[in-house]
């Protein structure tokens, strides 16, 4: 647990949140400022800042209580779709610095856009450099 992380203390108990699920290495609870209704968070019960920190095992659990949650999250608040992400870093927008990824419910006509909304200048890029960024990433995975 770290001392200042306002998730640990949900976690510990210590400051309230409205559970959705639970299980040995997962918490999920209501986000308390939602998107839309039935925004839901989904964490690790260790504290971890971003998804390269966690152990292996552990974002597997994180990502098999977003595959159970996300239907259950849709069919409590008749949502048409839901929108998945996680602020990775504090350049992506993460404020809460222990991993978390929202589980945000749509609806048609809700006016919100797709993840591609999130960075409105696109890099355009030649073959060349497509080419050298998926050797990099290929390298890196290895
Ligand atoms: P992020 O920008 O990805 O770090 O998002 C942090 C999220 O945590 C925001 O959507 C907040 O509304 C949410 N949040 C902050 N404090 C609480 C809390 N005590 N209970 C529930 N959600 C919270
Ligand atoms: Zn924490």
């Amino acid at each position: 647990m770290a001392d200042d992380c306002i998730f640990c203390k949900i976690i510990a108990g210590e400051i309230p949140s409205r559970t959705v699920y639970e299980d040995d290495n997962v918490l999920a609870f209501l986000d308390v400022n939602p998107l839309t209704k039935g925004h839901t968070l989904v964490i690790p019960k260790a504290h971890h800042q971003t998804i390269a920190d966690l152990p292996a095992g552990l974002g597997e659990a994180v990502f098999e209580a977003l595959y159970h949650l996300t239907p259950a999250v849709e069919q409590a608040v008749s949502a048409d779709g839901s929108n998945i992400g996680v602020n990775n870093g504090t350049a992506a927008g993460q404020e809460v610095q222990h991993v978390h990824a929202h589980i945000v419910p749509r609806f048609e006509g809700d006016g919100g856009g797709a993840v591609h909304s999130i960075i409105r200048t696109m890099p355009e890029l030649t073959d060349e450099e497509f080419d050298d960024i998926a050797a990099g990433i290929r390298a890196a995975t290895d």
